[in-house]
């Protein structure tokens, strides 16, 4: 497979916010002309760091936060292959990917066989439907950039096919979100804001639309302590979300959302975001354990129960010790796990010992897009302090300058940051098509 076969083989598979950092890192120290060649697998071209998504999919961010893989190969000294792994033989220290199909469903390229020496599963995790009954055929998710834009597209035509309805002011456009999590609070503020800016923009003058959240638990926000997400819940009610809490759903068809208590809330777009599970064919990798959320279980180095695989981020079940519980699948895990394994695989290849991960939860944040960013910063001086503003806002986006200083360096981070103002000054805050 690759042009030196007394290399070392390093192949990642999947370049999300774990895979990417860790494929550049070890490109650069290795790839050159170092003792092994790096490869990075994935079943998309570009990348978008996932917490970026309901941006993405309200239509305030666009391809420029794009990375393209091949052009970050060349630039990183590691080689990038598309393509979506479905198989393992552990015997053989080979991957199985897929054949991978044009637009059309014409075969671009054939079924592959790449072989290893050294393997990092880190593909991420996918919305866990929980098999409820018309979950899959009638929700939209944000598991992958293509949904998100996909997402954003439908919610433009709603709008138009809405704002040309004679009957608008009857029925406003409804969008029902499942989960008051992050994810699901951070798109309805998303939401919330893209409407106010087409009725800026001319497109739907009286904001005519309904955004309703549906949670199972009494509390949104579950990783925050109670009185912020008390001050989040008032903020929502302020912007006119409905919150349904305590609501859990039990059916979801064409027309809407029904809950357990027999109501149908009706909805013309459906958004689910209640929790994540790592893909199902994980749990087929030539007998590595997983756990019941597909997980693979790693030890604290991050190995998997074979000495040449390892796993990282939201696809792995790592332990976190003195909590009871697993590493939690966030965005922060993913970028200190990728530190460790580039320090644990420099290690495998000098024959020394891996390195234990401990996780360092830096705290919870949730923005709350233009309105405001609430969360706590955990400090092992400080104990836990609660954050809000221009303050919050500032450590909430410096967690993805962290992702591109890993990717880019420091320099083209700066560059690419002044260039996306300028970009922003001249450009409509939304896409609009
Ligand atoms: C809308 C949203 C908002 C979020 N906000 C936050 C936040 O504010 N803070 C926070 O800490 N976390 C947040 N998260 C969670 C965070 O995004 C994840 O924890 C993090 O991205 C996990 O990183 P990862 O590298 O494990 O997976 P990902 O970043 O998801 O990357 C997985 C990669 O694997 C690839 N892949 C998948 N299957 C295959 C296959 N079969 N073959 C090849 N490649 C494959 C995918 O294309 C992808 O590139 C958010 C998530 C979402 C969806």
């Amino acid at each position: 497979m690759g042009d030196n076969n007394k290399k070392h083989k390093i192949v990642i598979v999947g370049g999300g916010a774990a895979g990417l950092e860790l494929a550049t890192s070890l490109g650069n120290k290795l790839g050159k002309r170092g003792p092994a060649e790096v490869m990075l697998l994935d079943a998309s071209s570009t990348h978008i760091w996932k917490p970026l998504l309901h941006e993405v999919a309200a239509g305030t961010l666009g391809e420029t936060e794009e990375v393209e893989y091949l052009n970050q190969a060349h630039r990183n000294h590691f080689r990038f292959r598309l393509g979506r792994m479905e198989g393992l033989d552990r015997k053989k220290k080979e991957i199985y990917v897929s054949p991978t199909l044009g637009d059309n469903g014409e075969e671009l390229i054939p079924r592959r066989t790449f072989s290893y020496d050294t393997l990092v599963m880190s593909v991420g995790s996918v919305s866990n439907t929980f098999n409820i009954k018309g979950v899959a055929e009638h929700c939209m998710f944000l598991d992958t950039t293509l949904q998100a834009f996909k997402f954003q597209k439908q919610l433009v035509e709603a709008y138009i096919r809405n704002h040309a309805s004679i009957n608008t002011a009857d029925k406003p456009l409804s969008i029902a979100i499942v989960g008051a999590g992050a994810t699901g609070v951070e798109l309805s503020a998303q939401l919330h804001e893209v409407t106010d800016l087409l009725a800026v923009y001319g497109l739907d003058e009286s904001s005519n639309v309904k955004l309703t959240i549906i949670e199972a638990a009494t509390q949104l926000l579950p990783a925050l302590p109670s009185k912020l997400a008390t001050a989040t819940q008032q903020q929502l009610v302020k912007l006119g979300i409905d919150l349904k809490m305590g609501r859990r759903v039990v059916e979801v068809t064409r027309e809407g959302i029904k809950t357990h208590d027999g109501e149908m809330i009706e909805a013309d777009l459906k958004v689910w975001a209640a929790g994540i599970k790592a893909p199902n064919w994980v749990t087929q990798l030539d007998g590595l354990e997983t756990n019941h959320i597909n997980q693979l279980v790693v030890d604290q180095t991050l190995k998997t129960s074979d000495d040449d695989i390892f796993a990282m981020g939201d696809c792995a079940a790592c332990p976190w010790p003195d909590h009871n519980e697993n590493v939690p699948p966030r965005a922060q895990a993913a970028h200190q796990q990728a530190s460790t394994l580039y320090k644990t695989i420099i290690n495998r290849l000098n024959g020394r010992a891996p390195i234990k991960y401990v996780y360092r939860d830096y705290g919870s944040l949730v923005s709350l897009g233009k309105y405001t960013t609430v969360g706590n910063l955990m400090g092992n001086l400080m104990g836990t302090v609660s954050i809000g503003g221009f303050i919050a806002r500032v450590v909430y986006l410096s967690l993805y300058k962290m992702h591109q200083v890993a990717i880019h360096g420091y320099f083209r981070t700066a560059m690419l940051t002044l260039s996306n103002l300028f970009r922003r000054s001249a450009h409509a805050k939304i896409k609009m098509h």
